[in-house]
């Protein structure tokens, strides 16, 4: 019953074990986050302490972001509002702590609960990874779908709780809060920035730069066949190329995110990541948060992607980029429309609920956000294709501007 959400992109076959050998490597994500759970989500109605102050410094009409400390009830529970205007389209609660923080629920300003996190935490249906435990920050996103919104104006309320790494709820812990929201009237277009970040030297090999420049180009043409105007920079750091955060955040990702304004995705260009040559890239969250934190990260491996010989040729340059451009989806929000399991899915409805992978490759083989690439010996099929509703989940992300 464990559910198993996979943020990264690995090569793959179609044999069951390597299936299963490939998933393993995304659940550091999702821990073992139904034994921690299971028998502690009852009881508890407090309400956090929150002090701190308002330092909104979005600009206006667009973004605007609330950063605050707060500490969970004796229960481990804490109450965030939420204000909501006319004109707010979409909101991101980000938590940090030193514990777990989850979301419990989510009310909207008429009193009716709309999220449980018992409704999803078992479910075959994936819709945010905020009710997993992650690690030290939650990001949830709202709404996610069409369906969940226009956001209701007024005060809405996302009750998180801290949990112990032991699985239970650890009361009066502090936490650090981050409330954005966007006054985006526009929810078919958008632009996404996004900081390409190189791992130390990475850019001193000009075939590797060439090859990676090359892939953003097959990037910017699948975000833009979607109403998503891919705008990127580049920049250098001194992160390890053999990069060490596979499913774990790092204070140097928080570091190197720091560098930037805060509204931007941050892809960092690795040779490796996690040791495993055959992992292509890894998203922070589904979705991730552009506030800097821990897990304001995607990570690409230019050495997965090129091979054992180390050059890219034009069928590897373009699988990278449809790597940074899926890696990049989970960040803004996208689940696999079917696990590699077969048998978990998004909660869209237009995505096809197979549950064989010879259905799921004839039906979502192309879709940018099947788990992995169906390659033959000298090629991959190209995979850039967006439902309708997918690419909604992507124009209500906070960071789609
Ligand atoms: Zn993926």
């Amino acid at each position: 019953m464990n559910h198993t959400i996979s943020l990264h992109r690995a090569a793959s076959t179609r044999l069951p074990l390597a299936l299963s050998l490939a998933l393993g490597l995304g659940l550091g994500l999702s821990l073992s986050a139904c034994d921690v759970l299971g028998g502690n989500g009852t009881g508890g109605t407090g309400t956090g302490s929150g002090t701190g102050t308002d330092s909104g410094t979005g600009e206006p009409g667009m973004l605007s972001r609330d950063n605050y400390q707060a500490t969970s009830d004796a229960n481990g529970y804490l109450e965030i509002p939420v204000e909501v205007g006319a004109d707010t389209s979409a909101f991101m609660v980000t938590i940090e702590s030193e514990k777990y923080p989850t979301l419990e629920s989510l009310t909207d300003p008429s009193g009716n609960e709309v999220l449980y996190w018992k409704d999803w935490y078992s479910s075959t249906e994936s819709l945010t990874s905020a009710f997993f435990l992650q690690g030290n920050t939650m990001a949830f996103n709202w709404p996610v779908r069409e369906v969940d919104g226009p956001l209701e104006p007024g005060t809405w309320t996302v009750k998180a709780s801290t949990i112990s790494r032991m699985g239970s709820y650890s009361g009066n812990t502090d936490v650090e809060v981050t409330v954005m929201t966007k006054a985006d009237p526009d929810l078919t277009t958008s632009q996404v920035h996004v900081q390409i970040v190189w791992a130390q030297d990475v850019d001193q090999d000009a075939d590797v730069v060439a090859a990676v420049e090359a892939a953003v180009e097959r990037w910017r043409e699948i975000w833009g066949n979607y109403g998503v105007e891919l705008v990127e920079s580049y920049s250098t750091s001194d992160l390890d190329p053999s990069l060490p955060f596979a499913s774990t955040g790092s204070s140097e990702v928080q570091t190197n995110a720091e560098r930037f304004d805060g509204q931007t995705l941050v892809l960092i260009v690795g040779e490796t990541i996690g040791n495993d040559n055959s992992l292509f890239g890894i998203a922070g969250g589904i979705p991730g948060s552009i506030e800097p934190n821990n897990y304001t990260y995607v990570t690409l491996s230019w050495l997965a992607h090129a091979g054992s010989n180390g050059n890219f040729s034009d069928n590897e340059i373009r699988l990278m980029g449809e790597t940074a451009a899926h890696e990049c989806g989970h960040f803004l929000g996208l689940f696999h429309p079917v696990e590699s399991s077969y048998n978990y899915w998004d909660a869209l409805d237009d995505t096809s609920q197979c549950s064989t992978w010879q259905a799921c490759e004839n039906r979502l083989g192309s879709n940018l956000m099947f788990p992995y690439p169906i390659c033959g010996f000298t090629s991959c099929d190209p995979q850039g294709d967006l439902t309708p509703q997918q690419e909604g989940v992507w124009q209500r992300y906070i960071g789609a501007l």
